[in-house]
């Protein structure tokens, strides 16, 4: 049996035609409309998240963070190197700084001591990433942002539905942060094609959050009668999604138990099927801390070399699954390079050269999954 197995395959969510017939039956399609109400509602209830604004994306919704940070010229953020580029993109628009710190060595999630060791009397922010849904240790973070007095951020993206474990309690991600980002990109867990949203934890944010998501007026005060005309009070821009595409999101948050149970499934196969490699110190799989309850996002494992990545890809590629490496560190990126030395920063240099992300969807078969682990098995037992 041969097998084409693709890397991502975006959830199609079986109701989804109820909730387009009804966006068409109530006729407004902007956005801010019931479906806009049901999904901030979802997540404040299900997450006790203080306040849900969606967004148009996450990297939005990291722009409308860093607008809320009031970040000037020369404003220094503290982020993760082995990142996307959004949380420092959305830093630089506003004149900010971004500054790397490494990650730690035995996961990729950024390291807490390195942090300390970049604050100045400039940083204003720190944003961290749990990579793969993986929580960062929060209770130790939280310790530093207190105190130095850093707005914290969480980019949330990789982490809807996975849990920090504080005294045996299970604390959604993305309820830590001052403010918290989350992706409905469709490679993300839950999607909506494109799609973010910015949560609000600090009530100190949510007045002025409001308005810049409305464009920098104060339209969402008026509807609600609070003020007697809307008018441009602050900068902002076009953050809010339509009601189709808040719709379309509302359909996979109705299935989301569905989604997360299969997700976590496949990660647990892939960790039980790759298991004999580790022992015989082939590869090296994730190690979850005890803190950390994982919701299915990505199934990663180490290679011993940026050599052997390439090798293991090309490998499974030509026996029809398609897997990926991840993050090109942002600190040799050619943007950052342009304005600022090299510096090397040797875990996040690890991660992108010996991490493989393997295909991880709803529709992936337990057949696929077997067939996957036996050509990682081919590729380092039989070459
Ligand atoms: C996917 C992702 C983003 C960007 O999400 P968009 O919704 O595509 O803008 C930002 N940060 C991280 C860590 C991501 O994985």
């Amino acid at each position: 049996m041969t097998y084409s197995i693709p890397f991502n395959k975006p959830y199609i969510p079986q109701e989804k035609y109820n909730v387009f017939e009804e966006v068409f039956k109530i006729g407004k399609f902007s956005g801010n409309g019931k479906f806009t109400t049901l999904c901030h509602e979802f997540f404040e209830k299900k997450y006790s998240f203080n306040k849900c604004l969606l967004t148009t994306s996450c990297s939005d919704a990291l722009e409308m963070c860093a607008i809320l940070a009031d970040i000037k010229s020369g404003d220094e953020i503290i982020i993760p190197s082995f990142n996307f580029v959004s949380s420092a993109n959305a830093f630089e628009l506003r004149g900010g700084k971004v500054v790397f710190a490494d990650t730690n060595t035995d996961d990729p999630n950024i390291n807490i001591d390195e942090i300390e060791k970049k604050i100045t009397s400039k940083t204003k922010a720190v944003v961290i990433v749990h990579y793969a849904g993986m929580s960062c240790d929060m209770k130790k973070l939280k310790k530093i942002t207190k105190k130095y007095n850093l707005l914290l951020i969480e980019d949330a993206a990789h982490a809807i539905d996975s849990f920090y474990i504080e005294n045996r309690k299970k604390v959604p991600l993305g309820r830590f942060g001052d403010l918290a980002t989350f992706s409905f990109h469709e490679t993300k867990n839950i999607n909506s094609g494109e799609g973010g949203m910015l949560v609000i934890n600090n009530k100190n944010f949510i007045k002025r959050a409001e308005i810049i998501w409305e464009k920098g007026t104060n339209r969402k005060a008026f509807f609600r009668g609070e003020v007697n005309k809307y008018e441009w009070v602050d900068i902002g821009s076009s953050f809010l999604p339509s009601e189709i595409t808040a719709a379309f999101l509302y359909s996979n948050l109705l299935e989301m138990d569905l989604i997360q149970n299969k997700r976590i499934k496949i990660f647990n196969k892939y960790y039980e099927g790759l298991r004999d490699l580790e022992r015989m110190g082939m590869i090296v799989l994730p190690k979850l801390k005890d803190y950390q309850f994982v919701n299915g996002h990505i199934f990663y494992f180490l290679t011993k070399s940026k050599n052997e990545t390439t090798k293991i890809l090309d490998f499974l590629k030509s026996n029809g699954v398609d897997a990926a490496f991840h993050y090109q560190c942002l600190h040799s990126s050619q943007y950052y390079l342009k304005n600022n030395k090299k510096e090397s920063l040797i875990n996040s240099e690890k991660f992108s050269d010996q991490l493989i992300r393997l295909p991880l969807y709803f529709d992936l078969s337990e057949n696929e999954i077997n067939y996957i682990v036996k050509v990682i098995e081919d590729a380092y037992l039989k070459n």
